[in-house]
């Protein structure tokens, strides 16, 4: 008999752009020798030989439905007033970034057949084995971390663990839409929220891009565990700090196409690069 899976990674892909971000992102769990399943969790407007390369390193697709929420709720967080109520200072989102799909993260508690997921955002790869994070309590996240000190009290929802429960579910979206609610950060701020005396995890298990040249006295690739791609995408052409963020893109290539990957304990901490 094979076993089934009782832990699961997942994540979300609602267009092509993070549907290759998810594919780095499988490629580098497999590397890892996980037993978890991988699920992709997936929306109407990604086609099926978008998805296939997902299929073929045997992920599990799992097709969503945006979540049930008023035309007000959504009018609120669409990407045009999102961007003019709350806008970005510190970095770029891509033009193929909806703040709305971010919500279709909770679909992840209607997983109830895992006893628990450790969700990953699309623009994210693993570094190393992190299932020993499948023991964790819901809700654990790293802290956001990448401008200073003060970022360690601010939480990252682009990875977190999990007890898929259709009644935490039921109760999210009765928090999540109601009158002029407004979630700055989206499912970030709402989660933030939801959880007020979240679990804190090392922040080496989501450590963000932009450390690598603001605090990189943070930097140990000897202890990333999952390297976060926040902002601007590594398969971006047009990428305004790509000079910046070099070997970090040219390694997220290297797990994209799924081939050789360098040894990570010996790549050049930013300290150490020419
Ligand atoms: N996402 C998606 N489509 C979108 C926006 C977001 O599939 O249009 C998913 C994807 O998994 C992505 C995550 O939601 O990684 C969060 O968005 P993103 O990573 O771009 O936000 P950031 O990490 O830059 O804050
Ligand atoms: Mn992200």
């Amino acid at each position: 008999m094979t076993s089934v899976p009782q832990f699961a990674y997942v994540t979300l892909v609602t267009n092509a752009d993070y549907a290759m971000g998810a594919t780095a992102l499988a490629n580098s769990l497999r590397r890892t020798g996980t037993d978890a399943a991988i699920v992709i969790l997936h929306t109407g407007g990604v086609d099926a030989a978008t998805l296939a390369p997902l299929d073929a390193l045997g992920c599990r697709l799992v097709e969503v439905e945006h979540l049930p929420l008023s035309d007000a709720f959504n009018e609120r967080h669409a990407r045009g007033n999102l961007h003019s109520e709350a806008p970005f200072t510190k970095g770029r989102k891509p033009a193929f970034h909806s703040p709305l799909d971010n919500f279709c993260k909770l679909r992840l508690w209607q997983l109830v057949e895992y006893e628990r997921c450790v969700f990953i955002d699309a623009d994210a790869i693993a570094l190393k084995n992190v299932d020993k994070l499948f023991a964790y309590p819901e809700f654990s996240a790293a802290p956001n971390v990448y401008e200073s000190l003060v970022d360690f009290r601010r939480m990252n929802s682009g990875v977190f663990v999990a007890r898929p429960s259709q009644e935490t579910f039921r109760k999210m979206l009765a928090v999540l839409d109601q009158p002029d609610i407004f979630w700055r950060r989206t499912d970030q701020t709402f989660l933030e929220t939801f959880f007020p005396d979240w679990h804190g995890l090392p922040v080496y298990f989501n450590m963000l891009q932009y450390v690598w040249f603001t605090m990189p006295a943070l930097w140990d690739w000897e202890s990333i565990s999952i390297l976060h791609y926040q902002y601007e995408k590594p398969w971006e052409k047009d990428h305004p700090k790509a000079a910046r963020l070099q070997p970090l893109i040219d390694l997220w290539h290297c797990f994209h196409i799924g081939g050789h990957v360098p040894e990570i304990a010996s790549l050049a901490n930013p300290d150490e690069a020419a």
